[in-house]
């Protein structure tokens, strides 16, 4: 599939080098992370350093969508935890990147390059999910600083991060849509607190933040005031074909393992291989990967290359390649019968890891209603 026109040499050695990597390095190192997420978080940040991976995540003047896919890919086939610890440090650092001062990109991004620091992304709240416009976390000015105050929840990385790039209202209560800012908040600022950890389906670090008159300098602000909306779906449109990429990931690996297992399980006097049933599950599988990464290659290649904003084709991959994944995991738990679901078996670990790639960063439905809107203005304006 890397021999396809949207990738060049040398992303078919950096992809060969990235499987080595997860399989020899990560995937024996990260063994027993479901026992402490945060420190797995850490130590996977520290292997995706010296492996030069996080430099890619802030590379100038963009980051390279077809890398990140290709790393997200490798990552998640060895390890979920691994893969999402990587992914929010792209989505903690990008806002800066993107919308942040050169002093704030000279403060914080050096960091997250060597891995010194960990960055994360705090939108959701108890009362706004999908609806990011539903913010109730209030920043405002006072003198040379903003104050927040609200709570956060559901953020991955929390507890780990160094940084938090964080979505605050700074309109007037009375106004019917929140006029949204980004700010940069160090995890040691006084007015913040981790609360708690909450515990998911698969390890990862994710938890609750609480805002107390938390006073960050104006410069904290990324762009100007008002500009947050704008930051924060830029930067889902660069980092939701990597959520498919990561989807696929799993998918292959789920693939894998119900390869090796059809071949060497027995029942009826034949192996589960020479069933028919087994081939048409195998077949749809694969058809359904392929199609999945024809996708996400086809939008990283476009954010890649193009000059406009590809939401579309974000969304387009998102969509398929997280609802392809869960059915071909789904398909290779059934594959391997009662050992499907025996914990420590690996189809279990990525049928408990798929799930929240259907929810995070836009659920499926949000992704739709995405698609549909892009069509519509496209159909409007005529192109
Ligand atoms: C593993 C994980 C990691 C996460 N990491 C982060 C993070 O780092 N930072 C962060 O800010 N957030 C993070 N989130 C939160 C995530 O972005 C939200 O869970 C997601 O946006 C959905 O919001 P919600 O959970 O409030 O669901 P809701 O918005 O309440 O949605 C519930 C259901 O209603 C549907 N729905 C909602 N609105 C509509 C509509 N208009 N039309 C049709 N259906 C609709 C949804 O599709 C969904 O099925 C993470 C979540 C998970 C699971």
């Amino acid at each position: 599939m890397l021999s396809l026109p949207f990738f060049d040499d040398a992303h078919r050695q950096f992809a060969d080098r990235l499987h080595a990597f997860g399989a020899k390095t990560l995937a024996p190192a990260l063994h027993g992370a479901e026992s402490d997420p945060l420190a797995a978080g850490r130590e996977a940040i520290r292997l995706c350093t010296a492996e030069g991976l996080l430099a890619r995540l802030v590379a100038e003047p963009e980051p390279s969508v077809r890398e990140i896919c290709l790393i997200r890919e490798a990552l998640a086939a060895q390890s979920g935890l691994a893969d999402a610890v990587f992914a929010v440090q792209g989505l903690g650092s990008y806002p800066i990147l993107l919308a942040g001062s050169a002093t704030l990109r000279a403060r914080y991004l050096p960091g997250v390059a060597r891995g010194e620091t960990i960055a994360a992304f705090a939108v959701t709240e108890a009362e706004a999910g999908s609806d990011i416009g539903g913010i109730q976390t209030t920043a405002r000015a006072d003198g040379a600083d903003y104050v927040l105050d609200g709570t956060k929840t559901l953020i991955s990385n929390a507890g780990i991060a160094d940084h938090y790039v964080v979505f605050a209202r700074t309109s007037e209560p009375t106004e019917a849509r929140p006029r949204l800012s980004a700010f940069v908040v160090d995890a040691d600022n006084p007015g913040l607190c981790v609360a708690d950890q909450i515990p998911l389906l698969a390890p990862h670090p994710i938890g609750n933040l609480e805002f107390q008159d938390c006073r960050v300098p104006a410069e904290q602000c990324l762009g100007t005031e008002g500009e947050g909306l704008k930051i924060a779906l830029a930067t889902l449109d660069r980092f939701r074909p990597s959520v498919g990429a990561a989807a696929c990931g799993l998918a292959a690996r789920a693939l894998d393992e119900a390869l090796a297992h059809v071949a060497q399980r027995t029942q009826f006097g034949e192996p589960l291989s020479s069933f028919q049933a087994t081939k048409l599950a195998l077949a749809d599988m694969r058809t359904e990967l392929d199609a999945a990464r024809l996708l996400v290659f086809r939008a990283a290649w476009l954010a890649d290359t193009v000059d406009r904003r590809t939401t579309r084709e974000a969304s387009t991959a998102k969509l398929f390649a997280t609802e392809a994944a869960q059915r071909i995991v789904d398909r290779a738990v059934q594959l391997h019968g009662g050992r499907g679901v025996v914990k420590g078996v690996a189809v279990e670990q990525l049928y408990r890891e798929v799930r929240a790639l259907r929810i995070y960063e836009g659920t499926s439905e949000i992704q739709r209603l995405i698609i549909a809107e892009q069509m519509l203005k496209e159909k409007k304006a005529g192109t």
